[in-house]
């Protein structure tokens, strides 16, 4: 059996394409499937839409959460859902394109791998939207050490071990393409162009995407404490060096820097302080979130074979 496990907020206006689409997918592949939609708290008919395909095709199921969660959220309840001996990730824009499933299931079916990520060659995001993005994949990299992330995205498939273990993961602040790297197996790609949105606006706005990029960096990487330290070190020693030379100063009568440059060097040491204090506060903070242990995420209603 396949499980598509697909998000969805506010996206009535594709919703027909993409259900149809995926419909077409899973009966071509021959095999029991079940298309599972998040409702992400969406506020337009996409719940109604849902619905009415359901109404029509029972391997369609919905989980309508109690409110937006966020995209990461609705997918882990989507793929905590999941039947099937295969698990696909996609999102509900039709940027990754539904048909290519039937490659990612050849590939996934011959043994040798146990998850297959889309990798894209091209993608449709442009100006500074893309800028962000690309900025974001080698701050990652770099920070988190992560290899061969840069272009793949949630498009993916699992197979059932693999999924078991990324659902294992306990964490409430998830990155799940940081989490797939982080729990192994063997992983295969498949190379695709990224297709432009089909309509209506992203849903992940700057806002969210940069929630998702200091999630990602801070669940996965202890660099920016590392490199607090390190600074602060190089800082300790260049003010020893200037304390010593400012008492032998005194001492001898050289001549010793005015009062602006102490003035100066003391707002610095502040500012620099502060942003040390905030980096540090981020880790506090996340600590803090997962310490509440909340749950992920709050379904409100799940439309599944049982009802
Ligand atoms: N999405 C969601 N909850 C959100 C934001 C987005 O379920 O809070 C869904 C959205 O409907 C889409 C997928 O996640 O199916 C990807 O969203 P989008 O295309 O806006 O993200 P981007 O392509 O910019 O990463
Ligand atoms: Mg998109």
């Amino acid at each position: 059996m396949i499980s598509l496990v697909i998000p969805v907020y506010n996206e009535e206006s594709l919703l027909d394409e993409l259900n149809d689409r995926c419909v077409g997918v899973c009966e071509k592949l021959g095999m029991p499937y079940e298309v599972i939609y998040v409702d992400d708290g969406s506020t337009d008919a996409t719940l109604d839409k849902l619905l009415e395909f359901r109404n029509q095709n029972k391997n369609i199921k919905i989980i309508e959460l109690s409110r937006n969660f966020g995209h990461q959220k609705a997918f882990s309840a989507g793929l905590a859902a999941s039947s099937g001996d295969y698990t696909v990730m996609l999102d509900g824009d039709l940027q990754d394109e539904p048909e290519l499933i039937g490659k990612m299931y050849e590939m996934i079916r011959e043994g040798q791998y146990d998850i297959i990520k889309g990798y894209r060659t091209a993608r449709e995001e442009k100006g500074l939207r893309r800028l962000s993005i690309a900025l974001f994949h080698v701050v990652f990299k770099w920070l988190s050490g992560y290899r061969g992330m840069k272009n793949t995205g949630n498009f993916s498939m699992f197979n059932r071990q693999a999924l078991e273990a990324l659902l294992s993961m306990q964490e409430r602040i998830r990155y799940l393409p940081g989490l797939r790297s982080y729990i192994g197996f063997k992983q295969g790609i498949l190379e695709y162009k990224r297709k432009e949105r089909r309509s209506g606006q992203p849903k992940m706005n700057f806002k969210k995407l940069y929630r998702l990029a200091s999630d990602a960096i801070f669940s996965f990487s202890r660099k920016p404490i590392v490199i607090c330290f390190y600074l602060g070190l190089a800082g300790a020693l260049v003010f020893m060096i200037a304390g010593v030379y400012e008492l032998l100063a005194d001492a001898f009568g050289w001549p010793s820097p005015g009062w602006s440059l102490q003035i100066i060097g003391l707002f610095f040491l502040g500012s620099v302080q502060l942003v040390f204090l905030g980096i540090l506060g981020e880790y506090v903070w996340r600590t803090y979130r997962e310490s509440q242990k909340r749950p992920l995420y709050i379904i409100r209603n799940k439309y599944f074979d049982q009802d």
